[in-house]
């Protein structure tokens, strides 16, 4: 198969010489000839030296590169990466385990398939693709995904409407490709959660935040606990199960609120320690004098884009103060970031400005990350895009 030549400015091939997987718009010389969005392309230095196969796409981002090797990129080259993506999850246990059975099968550049995220929650897989072309090679990972997981699948769902470039016009719905899920409920560590990748965020679950609320469960007993932009409640009856006295939920979105009180319900039926409501978080914040132990703040990405860093490094700064002006003394702050353009260093210095305006003392216990179903390329840093802290405020 003869794929597309494109060949790069010299000075260009470094990045991908240490094996980053992208190539921007501005570091190509010549295209030789006309790809489609989607088509693989071959990528060659400017002394005509192989560099790597990728998928192209209009865009600053280019090509994706899915091979650093020349060789066929078919199914089987598809099938040999999602078996090695799987068996990553069989050595960390998450494949088969009791306890747990939502996890990340396949992250992107961290499992070497840009633009490809695929969640399991127990018999369904909900896939997510974010490059044209992943998505024309849909039909291909479904094949894949059945023939790995034979009667332990029932259901595919895709959810990529909105996450595909609209100019692409390859139009993607959201909907099952394969199968129709019944019962939608997961287990993490234990707990039930009803995930609904129909209409909520992400795949329907942030799965990135496992081992972190583990850690949480570890530091609740007898706390009262402040989960602010609890989506679906995870912290929150981790928090309950670790033996908190009393846990308030608050999302600005009253669909999070209702979900959260249906997986508490399903957890803890009838548990009067839990209350949730549904309040702008900087509102809430503004009065709850020290009325919390333990604080949660896990807010969306402020920052999609470099450009708007500085305001989203505010937006973080603003809402850490008011935590650390109110939370009691002797109090336990959980604080996380998940913008991949705010780096670990960035968001550390702007808890830190933060904590020194509250002027009170501030210690860190835990320095927190996603887990392992989230693998981090080395050689593409910016996968690492959950940063947290835990903080002890006197
Ligand atoms: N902690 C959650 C994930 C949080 S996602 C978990 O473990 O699953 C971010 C949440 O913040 C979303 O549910 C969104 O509705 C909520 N949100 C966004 N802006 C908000 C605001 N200004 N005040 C309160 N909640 C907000």
């Amino acid at each position: 198969m003869s794929y597309i030549k494109v060949v790069l400015k010299s000075g260009k091939d470094q990045s991908l010489r240490r094996f980053h997987p992208w190539v921007f718009s501005g570091a190509i010389k010549k295209i030789y000839g006309e790809p489609a969005e989607g088509d693989i392309v071959t990528v060659y230095d400017n002394k005509d030296e192989f560099l790597g196969l990728g998928h192209y796409q209009i865009g600053s981002i280019a090509i994706r590169i899915v091979s650093f090797e020349d060789i066929e990129v078919n199914e089987q080259f598809w099938e040999d990466k999602i078996r090695t993506a799987y068996q990553l999850r069989i050595d960390q246990g998450l494949v088969g385990d009791e306890t747990t059975n939502a996890y990340r099968l396949v992250h992107a550049e961290g499992d070497n398939m840009p633009g490809l995220i695929i969640d399991m929650y127990d018999d369904t897989a909900v896939v997510q693709m974010h490059s044209v072309g992943m998505f024309l090679i849909k039909d291909t990972i479904d094949e894949i995904l059945k023939k790995i997981f034979g009667d332990g699948l029932k259901a595919i769902y895709n959810k990529s409407e909105g996450t595909i470039p609209y100019k692409a016009k390859v139009n993607p719905e959201n909907g099952y490709t394969y199968g129709k899920s019944e019962t939608r409920i997961a287990l993490e560590n234990g707990l039930k959660f009803r995930v609904d990748w129909e209409k909520g965020q992400k795949t329907g679950f942030f799965v990135d935040q496992r081992d972190n609320r583990a850690l949480l469960e570890h530091y609740s007993k007898g706390k009262s606990v402040l989960n602010m932009f609890c989506y679906t409640g995870g912290f929150s009856f981790y928090a309950m199960r670790g033996g908190a006295e009393l846990v308030h939920s608050v999302d600005s979105s009253e669909r999070a609120i209702e979900l959260t009180k249906e997986n508490v319900e399903l957890n803890f039926p009838g548990d009067s320690r839990h209350d949730a409501f549904a309040v702008d978080a900087f509102k809430y914040l503004d009065d709850i004098k020290d009325k919390y132990d333990l604080i949660i703040l896990d807010p969306p990405a402020f920052a999609k884009h470099n450009n708007v860093l500085n305001n989203a490094l505010q937006g973080y700064k603003r809402l850490n103060a008011k935590a650390f002006e109110q939370i009691k003394p002797g109090g336990i702050l959980f604080t996380f970031s998940c913008s991949q353009v705010v780096s670990k260093d960035a968001f550390r210095k702007t808890i830190f400005s933060a904590a020194a305006k509250s002027g009170r003392n501030v210690r860190i216990l835990n320095q927190l990350t996603q887990p392992a179903d989230h693998p981090v390329n080395i050689y593409h840093p910016e996968g690492e895009y959950l940063k947290g802290l835990v903080l002890y405020v006197e």
